[in-house]
Parts: C-alpha cells; structure tokens; sequence
C-alpha cells in the first residue's frame, strides 16, 4: 500500500505538471478526479504518510478549478499590457464541491441525511463547467464580483461582470446586503464565434469553452469580454439580509429568477435517493443537447439550516455533493482516411468523420496512428466509430461499433493474433483499411521501420520529407531565416530549385529566373529573402547543427554540443564514445550523431554548405568578455567573447512581462549562450525563477514561494551582482 501511495503521488504530480505547467494533460478531469479519490481514501487509512506537500494538501490540485491561474499564464505572454488583478478576501468563503463517482455513494449520502432529518428535500441542478464567481450587492446595487481564486482570495472582475449576460447591476428589492455565487460560463455558440474571430485575427484558438470562459472574464479590456458573450447561472445565495433567501434552497432560487430576472441553475427538487439519482439521470440524458457545458450534477440539501451538520472538510461546502459524469463519448461515421508524410518519412494516418460535438468543440478529424492501430480496432471507410476526447482536447478513437458493440483495441489484440497469418484476407472481409505501399506523395516504397509499427517512405528524396526538412531548417529554432514560409520552401522545391538544404545559399544565382517566374513574390520581396538567407550564413554554428534535424538534436542539444566541440568538423569526426561525453547526450542521440555524419551524401552537403560560406565554427576566443562585472547586463553586448559559462548548471524559469528583452525567446538565448538551462516548470532543481510581477498569484509563482525558490526581477537578473554570484558559489 506504502508503494502504491508514493506511485500515485507521483503519479498525480506529473498529470499536474501536465496540466498546470505545462498545457497539455494526459488524462481527462474524470479519470484525475479519480487518481485523487484513491489518494484520499489511502491517506484516511493512513494520516501518518502524508506529508505537506502531497497533492491533497495543495490549493487548486484536488480538483482542477483553477483553468484561470492557467489561463493567466498564457494571457500574461500573449497580452503585453496585462497587469495582475486586485486581489480581493471573500467575505463567505467559495468552497469547492466533493466529488462522488458512483450511485452507490450518492444514495449513501442521502440516506444519512435522511436518518438525521426525515423532513429534508434535496434539489439536483446541472454542475455548469464554467468558473466560479460571487456578486455582492448592497441596498440593491452591484459592489463587486469576485473569482473563486482559492477560495479564501479571488479576483476582483467587477468590471467585466458587468457585460456579462445574467448580471443584473441593480435590483428591484433593494436588499441590504446579498452575496449570491454561481457559474460563468461561455455557451458553444459563443465560444465558436469567439474562435472563428481569433482565427480570423491570427490569435490563439481556445481549446474549450471553459478555458475561454476563464480567460475572457480576466482579460483587462471589458469590449472584449463584452464582444465575446459570457453568461451566469446564479447556484447559491451565500448570504443575504433577508432571511426568506435563507431558508430553502429552491424557494430564494425562484425567488431571484422571478423577482430580480437572475438565470438561475436549472434544478429538480426530489424527496428521496431514488428520485436523486433519476434526477442525475435525467440531467445526463441531456447533456449533449444542451448550449453549454456540463460535467455533473449537484445534490444539495434544500433546507441551509441542516447543511452544517454535513460537513465535508474544511475545502467542501457543507451539505453539498457532486456527482461526476463519465467523459463523454460519441459516435461518428468514417468518411475517409487521410495520409500525410512527416519530416522523417513517417506516413501519418488520420481519420476523417462526420462532424460530432464534443467537451464543447466541434471534432471531425482523429489519428490511426499507424497500421495495428487501424487493424486492431478494425477500421475502414464507412465505419461507426466510438469517439472521445483524450485530455478532454485531443479527439481520440475508442473503437469501431456494430450492432452496438465496441470493438476497443484490446478486444482487438486478440482478434488479429487469431488471423495473424491471413492478415491481407482478413482486411477484405471485414472492410478494414490497408495503408497503401506506396508513398502518397511521392510513390516510393513504403517500409515498416525494423522492429517499428510506423510506415515510412523510403525514397530518401521524397519531396514531402524535404519541403518539411527545409522548413525546419528555416524556422526560428534553426537558422531563422525570416520570411521564408512554407509556400515559398514548396514552391521552390516543386520547380527544382532546392533538392537538399545546401541548394538554399545558391538561390541567389537564379535569383532573375526567380523574380520572373514570381517563385517568391516580386524582385522586391526576393532580393529581402535572399539578403535573410544571406546573412543567416554567419550565425552561430548550433542553429545549423540544429536544422540539420538530426534525431534528438534540438536547439538545447545543438547548443550544448557547439559550446563543447566549438565547431561542426570537430562534432563531425566525434566518436560515439566521445558524445557521450557531453552533458545530456545518451548513447542513442551519439549513435544517430555519428550516422549523420557518416553518411556520404550528408558530408557532401555539409561540403556545399561551407563552400557556400556557411559558417561552422563557433565565434570568439575563451575567457574573455560576457559576464559583465559592474551595472546592468545589456542583451547582445559581449555575448560574441565566448563567455566561461556562468550559468552552467542553473536552470531558470522564465513567466510573465519581460522589459528588456523583445520576447521571451531572447532571454533563453542569454541564459543558454551563458551555459544555463530554462525549464518549462518550477521544481526543486530551479535557480531561480525570472517574473518582474513579484505578486503575480501564477501557479509557478506559487510553487516558486512553496519550494524556497528565489523569483528575481528581469534587472536582478541581469545584474552584475546575479551573474557574480553565481560565478562564485559555482
Ligand atoms: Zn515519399
């Protein structure tokens, strides 16, 4: 049991990072709700395991209510003028909802209710997946809305509140004083309109109406919110000076949608556990047909006065349960299957079906991954497909149906083992699809890897592997060659002026052939790229290293091994053993090094390159300039004296505004031409972390202050002092 705890505290720690961190879970809210459960019920048996820091001490873990500190992240990167909101002390507590996953706890809930009070009625009501907010108002006036926050401290959103639909600012009775909560949510349609203009801006598309929701009541420009359409459905009165709000649950429900014209939460008051749990049937009947979101169903006690004899622990409102619904899934009909070939060659199945709603987002479109996948499952045009969403963002494929049953792909496994030697007749009885042998962009053979499952196109010169290759090699990780899109790099290959990446520094020689056939635009347009192309000659050697697109050599492998070999000759003639040599490169990445440089036809274009004036050795001389002694460091002086690497061995962590630098992209560049690392999330390996919103309530600044780790402004950063520092105690 001791092991399965550790395991599952790992195990919850990783899916947060996921989540919190990092912007892509793993696993659905369902199946993490489900991974903390058991986290509870061991910690029950034993309280003596738990430490301060296990996921069920931490704010905002046990259930994932806090998308807005996520969505803060992402807005503080994507809007320039966004400063932190007031923080705001709720005058009731906003506690969360315990969650339930079974019948079974449901009745038993309500039974012991029942036993201490025969006379208790119980009202079930849609869980809106939205986010939480609080309206005070006071002599029938709105003062304030809040954000559940942590549930102690919110935001102040009083702004933004107010466009919101189902707001009223003033009420007809002018109560003293009522707080009311309830759920702010974004309903389908606005939540597609709202893409379709973010798409038609070139900003970011929001994965699902709740993400969006959370973001659009933060964001600092109420036209905005406005423009986009949230709505409110009021749950609760948290407190009113009118006791009649106080005494049933239902009654001050009616009371404010009647009375105050509130959107109330839709409700259905039963009398005992069977009339529950056909309530929470009902409701998830018609969760798919409703405008918004839902992912369970509230059982409240009707009558406040007896919620506090059910409390729930210190987080839970008393008197409240919620049960949550399993992740939706639907069906869709095959339409078609589409391939694509990767930069590796990699032929890329993906199914295409008739458009389904689903977690809010229309999904047409899913991965086969690759040929067991497909056969597993038993897929093929015209096929009845169970879908859901892996995450709740990702469309995934559970399995085929017929006559209603799933075929899932471990039913599958067995299924092919049984007619393993058979497989090509196997395929044709049952219409199940057969990637092709042929490359379906070029023709060539298309090959299991060895031991692989994947396909992949052998023509070493296919031109869907190159036009991918090239982009790479362009793109800002690499040589960063501005302006040259993906249109261009096609074009160009299409008409045969680039076949291998060398052939883009002798473009220049065709360069009136070029302007004539408009290959590039006008000669305006192409003089600029070539200049781009030009000069990006004499970058540093790790952005070349780094577009070549060796397996596992991105641009922090591409650094690190630049700074050790100084230039591409020397990297070249490395021996695996000698790659191994360097920090974080395994014997994997030093075996497909090595074969890089093997190859003739790479050494030949390694060749054109230099020939073409390509730089390949590192610049500067050792131990002299970078680090600055006195004031402030300024990005981009003495960066070209190679510096003795200061920040070797310090990982940083970057989040919010930045001052000095562009973007944030500039930043990582100092901090890793200095021999420092940047991560992705604050843990216990991090130097420090760089925010000049030293208030910032983020979830890294959070786990910054949990873990000791020092946040430093931009300046301090840049310091003299920092930089000294750390050469001394290193
Ligand atoms: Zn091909």
């Amino acid at each position: 049991m001791r092991e399965e705890y550790q395991a599952l505290v790992a195990e919850i720690r990783r899916h947060m990072k996921k989540y919190y961190d990092e912007d892509e879970p793993e696993i659905s809210d369902y199946e993490y709700d489900r991974l903390m459960l058991r986290l509870k019920e061991i910690e029950r048996a034993h309280p003596e395991w738990v430490s301060a820091d296990s996921p069920t001490r931490i704010v905002g873990a046990s259930a994932r209510v806090t998308p807005a500190a996520q969505e803060e992240e992402a807005d503080t990167e994507r809007k320039k003028k966004r400063t932190a909101g007031v923080t705001v002390t709720h005058d009731v507590p906003m506690l969360s909802i315990e969650d339930v996953f079974t019948r079974e706890e449901v009745a038993d809930w309500v039974h012991e209710v029942l036993t201490k009070h025969p006379d208790a009625v119980f009202c079930v009501e849609e869980k809106i997946d939205g986010l939480s907010m609080s309206l005070r108002y006071e002599k029938g006036k709105l003062v304030m809305a809040e954000t559940r926050g942590d549930g102690f401290t919110g935001e102040d959103v009083t702004v933004n509140a107010r466009v919101v639909s189902g707001v009223p600012l003033s009420l007809k009775k002018a109560y003293d004083s009522l707080e009311v909560r309830g759920e702010v949510y974004m309903t389908h349609e606005d939540f597609e309109r709202t893409n379709a203009l973010q798409e038609a801006r070139g900003k970011k598309i929001f994965a699902n109406p709740r993400n969006c929701a959370a973001g659009t009541l933060r964001i600092l420009d109420s036209a905005v919110t406005g423009e986009r359409g949230l709505s409110f459905f009021v749950h609760n009165v948290q407190r009113a000076s009118d006791d009649t709000l106080m005494r049933s649950h239902a009654q001050a429900l009616t009371l404010l949608a009647g009375e105050e014209g509130f959107r109330i939460a839709p409700h259905i008051v039963c009398n005992t556990a069977d009339e529950v749990l056909h309530a929470i049937d009902t409701i998830g009947a018609r969760r798919g047909e409703l405008p918004y979101d839902i992912d369970g169903a509230v059982v409240k006690i009707d009558r406040v006065s007896y919620r506090a004899d059910f409390p729930a622990g210190s987080k839970y409102s008393a008197g409240h349960i919620a049960y949550k619904y399993p992740p939706e899934e639907k069906e869709a009909r095959i339409t078609g299957i589409e391939l694509t070939v990767g930069m590796t060659g990699r032929i890329n199945p993906t199914a295409v079906f008739t458009p389904i709603r689903l977690c809010g987002t229309t999904v047409s479109r899913a991965t086969l991954h690759n040929q067991d996948f497909i056969d597993r499952l038993g897929i093929g045009i015209g096929k009845t497909v169970l879908v859901y969403k892996s995450g709740e963002i990702i469309p995934k494929i559970r399995g085929t149906v017929t006559d209603g049953n799933v075929r899932t792909e471990e039913e599958g496994i067995a299924e092919i083992a049984a007619h393993a030697s058979r497989m090509e007749a196997y395929r044709k009885e049952h219409g199940i699809f057969r990637i092709p042998s042929a490359c379906p962009v070029c023709g060539g053979a298309v090959q299991n890897e060895k031991d692989g499952v994947d396909l992949y196109c052998s023509n070493p010169d296919c031109p869907a592997k190159l036009v991918r290759r090239i982009i790479h090699f362009v793109s800002r990780d690499a040589m960063d060659i501005k302006g040259f899109g993906a249109e261009y790099v096609t074009a160009l290959i299409k008409e045969g002026y680039i076949r291998n990446i060398a052939d883009i520094y002798t473009l220049y020689r065709y360069r009136d052939e070029l302007v004539e056939k408009g290959l590039i635009g006008k000669d305006k347009n192409t003089d600029k790229l070539l200049k781009m192309i030009e000069a990006s000659a004499q970058n540093e050697p790790w952005r070349l290293l780094c577009g070549l697109a060796i397996a596992n050599v991105g641009r922090t492998s591409a650094r690190t091994l630049m700074r050790h070999f100084r230039s591409i000759d020397a990297l070249s003639t490395a021996s695996v053993q000698e790659l191994t040599q360097v920090e974080d490169i395994g014997e994997i990445t030093a075996g497909a090094i090595a074969a890089y440089f093997r190859d003739a036809a790479h050494r030949e274009m390694l060749d054109a390159l230099r020939a073409a004036g390509v730089r390949m050795e590192t610049a500067g001389a050792e131990g002299q300039g970078g680090v600055p002694t006195e004031g402030v460091y300024v990005p981009g002086e003495g960066t070209s004296g190679a510096p003795s690497d200061p920040l070797s061995g310090r990982t940083y962590v970057v989040t919010g505004d930045l001052r000095h630098f562009k973007n944030r992209e500039e930043l990582v560049d100092l901090i890793e031409a200095h021999g420092g690392k940047v991560a992705g999330s604050v843990s216990k390996k991090t130097t420090a972390l760089i925010n000049n919103d030293a208030a910032s309530t983020s979830g890294k600044n959070k786990k910054a202050k949990e873990l000791g780790i020092p946040v430093i402004t931009e300046e301090e950063f840049l310091s003299a002092a920092h930089f000294l520092r750390i050469g001394e105690d290193s």
